[in-house]
């Protein structure tokens, strides 16, 4: 077993049931999350038999950098997991520090047409070892503390729930990766139950939602998801998520030229939102050689965040950070395989 598979009380637990103290848990975390210490026979305040233990019953299975692209404001990187399946993970350099975007599975199922993960379908879940390993992975890479993450890579985290559950645990315990809530955004595309399970756990995680369009009738084109969970129960979802948490929720929207970014649309969207603790991120779209969208260019995207803008909605362009990488999300992974 992975030792990075284990939440803190799951840890706890394991060493109780196997004849060792709760408290021998909390020291195995500190060595190492707090002291870089990835090797149990230097834990120096561990007996020897819990050391043996934890030798024959315990590995540290670190994931393995196998490809990066760097650009400016962000690197990309691609990670090969133990069955050799292979994800990737992107860090961004903000003003307010270091903000990695993980993935939560190898491959999705959601299908949504304008996304090259989801060209691709999904393999398995990533394990809690394994949404941790990134993080691990990428900060030991480059020598620095990540001070913020967002699950938004490969994957639909709430399609991965149980283990989201236990990454939100493991990141956001003091003793282990230690960001605070309100450094964590988790991204749907529209999970409706998971959003209100999600809003039951009150965490004070944030929430992001992959609108990408403001009816149902072009939701229908582009996201198979909105097919289970119409627009509708979507936002009644996203009010409850709002009525629990008091935080304010991302939506996320893809520039898709001629799809998504006339005028009115932008009006429709204005519309649906309105008066809502919600704001939006317009994203210029990431063009891939193996799906025929394309971006909107940018007076559309100015045009639509102005309309926005004159409802009174808070919104922003994001900054491009990926300048030349393959940008697009699950690109870099789909020409390793050659998928
Ligand atoms: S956009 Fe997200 S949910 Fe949709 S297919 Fe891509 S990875 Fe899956």
């Amino acid at each position: 077993m992975n030792i990075y598979d284990f939440t803190l009380t799951e840890l706890e637990e394991y060493l109780v049931k196997n004849g060792f103290k709760k408290y021998n848990a909390t020291q195995i975390i500190e060595w190492i999350y707090e002291k870089k210490v990835y090797d149990f026979n230097k834990m120096t305040n561990l007996s020897k038999k819990l050391i043996s233990f934890l030798n024959e019953n315990l590995v540290f299975e670190n994931l393995e950098v196998i490809e990066v692209e760097k650009s400016t404001l962000a690197n990309k990187y691609l990670l090969k997991l133990k069955d050799n399946n292979k994800i990737e993970c992107v860090l961004m350099n903000h003003d307010y520090g270091y903000s990695l975007c993980v993935s939560s599975q190898v491959g999705c199922n959601m299908g949504c047409s304008f996304c090259e993960s989801g060209r691709l379908k999904k393999v398995r879940d990533l394990t809690l070892g394994e949404l941790v390993g990134q993080v691990l992975c990428v900060s030991k890479y480059e020598n620095i503390r990540i001070d913020s993450i967002v699950v938004m890579g490969i994957g639909e985290p709430f399609d991965n729930f149980n283990n989201i559950k236990r990454f939100i645990s493991v990141v956001t315990n003091n003793k282990m990766i230690n960001i605070g809530q309100r450094h964590l955004t988790i991204s749907t595309c529209g999970l409706v139950p998971k959003i209100y399970e999600f809003a039951d756990l009150e965490t004070g995680v944030n929430l992001a939602i992959s609108l990408h369009a403001p009816n149902n009738e072009i939701r229908d084109k582009i996201m198979k998801v909105n097919h289970a969970y119409k627009i509708e129960k979507v936002m009644e979802a996203l009010d409850y998520y709002i009525s629990k948490t008091n935080r304010r929720v991302t939506i996320e929207y893809i520039m898709l030229e001629g799809i998504n970014d006339s005028d009115e649309c932008a009006r429709e969207l204005a519309k649906l939102i309105k008066g809502k603790l919600m704001y939006v991120n317009l994203i210029p779209y990431n063009e891939t050689s193996n799906i025929d969208m394309k971006r909107s260019n940018l007076f559309k995207i100015k045009s639509f965040y102005d309309i926005l803008k004159s409802n009174n909605i808070n919104v922003t362009i994001r900054k491009e950070m990926g300048g030349n990488l393959s940008a697009a999300c699950g690109q870099l992974r789909a020409n390793a395989e050659r998928l």
